[in-house]
């Protein structure tokens, strides 16, 4: 650590978005003592209710940016979306962190593709299609994706021809797109790591993913894949990390294909799949987000129980009203956390619940036993 350029409380934090993401990294900076400054045009968002000072305005805001930048002494961003316009307003008074630029490569995926083929990253087959006659050699079924504005899923849509393919593109909005061949998935994982602006690298035991309609929805720790492979996703992370000169927490989601390793996308900040982190990590992801961009020593690691898992709870499970938290709030194994979202949706994420015990089939059957009590008649 370098004490010249660590930014020490009561030193401002600000924040590009309002979402759960930012709502823990402002909480974990209040915890250490920093000032916090939301930029988030909903007055209702989950991280604008527990900030010092919430700025409603739009994120390309002129006047609202200048004020975050001029306020803050660094900010960072929890969604992968800031226009490119409000990094680079936020950079000319402000330190930015991660960069304006590794937040571009991430929120691009033909940029985030060749920016991995280029340091010799393992990707799956992949091409860029942006023309309606378009006709790549890519074995079927593939993916199409959106370049840009993707989430959850959104954005995407399973092909299993050409043709097919050039009627989805046209669905999807004629915008440019990556088309990826479907690989058969072992399992997903996925790296959530920290680096600081002096090289320092920390990476959290790997996550194993389990996504349904292309939402995350069931996260074990540590994941059950050889640990050979936990080794080389880690590895492959710290060098994705060094190559974008990344500040702050990164998080890097791969494909196990026939026992080997394939990057699926970066996610330029604290990730869902490290929400554990938050009841059985010894530093949470968002603590350490707010110490990598801050400069100071990166927190340990570690797990502070051998299993951790973590199920998220979507806008469905509020299909009969507020449902019965009483059920899951009995066990002391068990951490219930709801962001404070007012209006459930079937799809958004609301909340999530964390487990732990001794193995991850443990951890895992807690889990979803707690979430689905919560579905079971009243
Ligand atoms: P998002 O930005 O919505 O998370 P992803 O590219 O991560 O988009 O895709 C969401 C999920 O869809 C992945 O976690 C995986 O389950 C599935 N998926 C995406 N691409 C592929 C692929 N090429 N082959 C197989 N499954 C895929
Ligand atoms: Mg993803």
């Amino acid at each position: 650590m370098s004490d010249l350029t660590a930014i020490a409380p009561p030193a401002t934090i600000g924040m590009l978005g309002g979402g759960q993401l930012g709502r823990y990294a402002v909480l974990a900076a209040r915890v250490m003592g920093y000032r916090t400054v939301v930029l988030e045009p909903d007055p209702h968002a989950p991280a604008g209710a527990v900030a010092d000072l919430h700025l409603v305005a739009d994120y390309d805001d002129p006047d609202a940016l200048e004020r975050l930048g001029r306020e803050s002494d660094v900010v960072t961003t929890e969604f992968e979306n800031p226009p490119a316009v409000a990094l680079d307003a936020l950079d000319r008074h402000a330190l930015v962190a991660p960069s304006p630029h590794a937040v571009a490569i991430a929120q691009d995926r033909i940029a985030e593709k060749r920016f991995l083929v280029d340091i010799g990253m393992p990707v799956g087959d992949w091409a860029v299609v942006d023309s309606s006659d378009a006709d790549p050699p890519i074995r079927y079924p593939a993916i199409l994706k959106t370049a840009r504005l993707g989430y959850d899923g959104k954005g995407q849509r399973v092909v299993a021809d050409a043709s097919e393919m050039r009627a989805a593109w046209r669905l999807l909005g004629g915008a440019p797109c990556v088309l990826e061949e479907a690989l058969v998935l072992d399992a997903e994982i996925s790296v959530v790591a920290a680096r600081t602006a002096e090289g320092g690298f920390e990476a959290y035991p790997v996550a194993e993913n389990t996504h349904r309609h292309g939402i995350l929805d069931l996260t074990v720790v540590p994941a059950r894949v050889a640990p050979r492979l936990a080794d080389r996703a880690v590895g492959l992370t710290m060098a994705i990390a060094d190559a974008l000169d990344y500040v702050g927490v990164l998080a890097v989601e791969l494909f196990v294909v026939d026992g080997e390793l394939f990057v699926n996308e970066l996610a330029p900040r604290p990730h869902n799949s490290g929400h554990w982190t938050l009841d059985v990590a010894q530093t949470s992801q968002f603590a350490q987000q707010i110490r990598a961009v801050c400069g100071v020593a990166l927190g340990d690691t570690g797990m502070t129980r051998p299993a951790a898992a973590m199920v998220n709870l979507l806008g469905d499970v509020w299909a009969d009203g507020d449902p019965p938290w009483e059920r899951v709030l009995g066990d002391g194994r068990i951490a219930l956390h709801l962001y404070g979202k007012t209006t459930p949706r079937a799809g958004r994420k609301m909340g999530h619940i964390t487990a732990w015990g001794e193995w991850p089939e443990e951890a895992e059957v807690l889990a979803l036993d707690a979430r689905r009590a919560l579905w079971s008649r009243r």
